[in-house]
């Protein structure tokens, strides 16, 4: 991976390897305005909150700090998942196995509620259903995905055990030695969706002011929320900023922002995919502990995300490149991918999702008057959750309510003080590593035997 850092530094496109900044800026708020609902942060959860109320007949207001999609929701890796080989170990014990059962349909109700939305709104965005793969490198693997497969079973989440054999039929990649094949969900390009989700919102009579940043607001029963040259009164406000919400003081004991990154191939030719196989295109993530993914797009580049978390002191989420996780990719890329020899990387990009120490879902009411929403966590598995959560948002705001709302209930554990929390999450996203690094060793040997 001698020439890499040259190309990765080439490749970095600070707003992700799926959109641009749009042709149609909207205006920053200037002076101030009302409405039935304000909402700050314009990704999945915010624009399909904004969406949702629309149609139940309120005046919304979204604020965005930069523009629309350019937080995580325009940065991910497109994969529409539900409840399966969820981190059902860190949840399960704390909220019973009850609630864990309806915690699991929530996010596979995610994954239908998308697709629904894509067809209600004409948003095309390369949606490959082609159901998702959690596969294992090395036979060591086994074990736990059978185990973790087997739980989500039992919890309502179907998913079928493929051996090698099964595998090779299905023409997945030879990297990938069996795996737990889960039919509903698969891929998309999250620029597209969200702003085909964008100008949806827009076409509804959303008023989304961008480049606005919410600095504080104050409570009451209206709240009134200041942005830096303006502000807005609204008896809701809603909070979709996701990772970034513990900068605005809230949630700072609940939820940190881990650092995701993702790189990008250049397009592969005819010859080279099908040196690949994988005539279905599953997206395919792996059973580490901290999992590897890796997709074909509809533009025929590979994208390959995760397989390194970071954590940045102090929960500070900056937009910088990050050239040892890209690195780690790029050898992931060659190690599961050696047909491909030195395929040149197009984009390298980083982004933040909101961590939980249950990794599940925060969503709750804040003020004295609850009437401050928030919805942050859902981790890694935001295409589907954040955009349901706009409905479930919005039938709370509109006073009918939503069992799975209900079902979301639960007392998230406390975060740490630093400096104790970056020792603490630094040190475990260290063990991962390790542990997936000696994997990956063995599967290398494996190899070269
Ligand atoms: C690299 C990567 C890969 C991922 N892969 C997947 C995947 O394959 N599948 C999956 O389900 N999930 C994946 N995720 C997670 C998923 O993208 C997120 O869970 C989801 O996009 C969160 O959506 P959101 O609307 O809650 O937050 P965001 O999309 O982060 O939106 C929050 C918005 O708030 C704005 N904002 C912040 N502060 C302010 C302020 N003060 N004033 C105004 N606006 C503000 C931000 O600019 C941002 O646009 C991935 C994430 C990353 C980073």
């Amino acid at each position: 991976m001698a020439g890499f850092d040259g190309q990765s530094r080439h490749a970095y496109r600070p707003l992700g390897g799926w959109v641009e900044a749009p042709q149609d800026p909207q205006p920053e708020l200037e002076g101030q305005a009302s409405a039935d609902v304000v909402i700050v942060g314009a990704g999945f959860a915010g624009l399909s909150t904004a969406l949702e109320l629309t149609a139940r007949g309120a005046k919304v207001i979204v604020l965005e700090r930069e523009f629309a999609g350019f937080g995580a929701s325009g940065r991910n890796a497109g994969y529409l998942a539900g409840g399966q080989g969820l981190e059902y170990d860190l949840f399960l014990k704390r909220v019973g196995h009850e609630q864990a059962k309806q915690i699991v349909s929530f996010y596979d109700e995610g994954v239908d509620y998308v697709e629904r939305k894509l067809a209600e709104y004409g948003i095309d965005c390369d949606y490959n259903a082609s159901g998702i793969i959690r596969a294992g490198v090395h036979p060591s693997q086994e074990k736990k995905l059978r185990e973790s497969m087997r739980m989500g079973v039992e919890l309502g989440s179907p998913g079928e055990f493929l051996d090698d054999a099964a595998m090779r039929a299905r023409g997945i990649p030879p990297a990938f030695l069996f795996g737990c094949y889960v039919p509903s969900g698969g891929t998309l390009d999250p620029g597209k969706y969200v702003m085909g989700l964008r100008r949806a919102a827009l076409r509804a009579g959303v008023r989304i002011y961008e480049n606005t940043a919410v600095v504080s607001w104050t409570e009451g029963d209206t709240v009134t929320v200041h942005t830096t040259r303006g502000s807005v009164r609204a008896p809701f406000l809603v909070l979709a900023t996701n990772a970034y919400t513990p900068q605005l003081g809230l949630l700072r004991d609940k939820v940190i922002p881990l650092r995701v990154s993702a790189i990008e191939t250049e397009p592969l030719s005819a010859a080279q995919l099908a040196s690949l196989g994988w005539p279905r295109r599953e997206g395919i993530v792996t059973a580490h502990w901290t999992m590897e993914s890796h997709r074909l797009t509809a533009r025929n580049t590979l994208v390959l995300t995760t397989k390194r978390l970071h954590y940045v002191y102090g929960r500070q989420t900056p937009n910088v490149p990050d050239e040892a996780s890209y690195r780690e990719l790029a050898t992931g890329l060659h190690e599961r991918f050696p047909m491909l020899g030195d395929i040149a990387i197009r984009a390298c990009w980083s982004g933040y999702i909101s961590f939980a120490y249950d990794a599940l879902p925060v969503v709750g009411e804040a003020g004295a008057q609850r009437n401050i929403l928030y919805t942050a966590g859902c981790s890694g598995h935001g295409v589907g959750t954040q955009s349901l959560m706009g409905l479930l948002l919005a039938e709370r705001i509109r006073g009918s309510g939503h069992p799975l709302l209900s079902a979301l209930h639960h007392k998230t554990p406390s975060t740490l003080p630093e400096p104790l929390q970056w020792c603490a999450v630094n040190s475990a996203l260290g063990v991962a590593n390790m542990l997936d690094d000696r994997v990956n060793r063995r599967a290398r040997h494996a190899v070269i035997r």
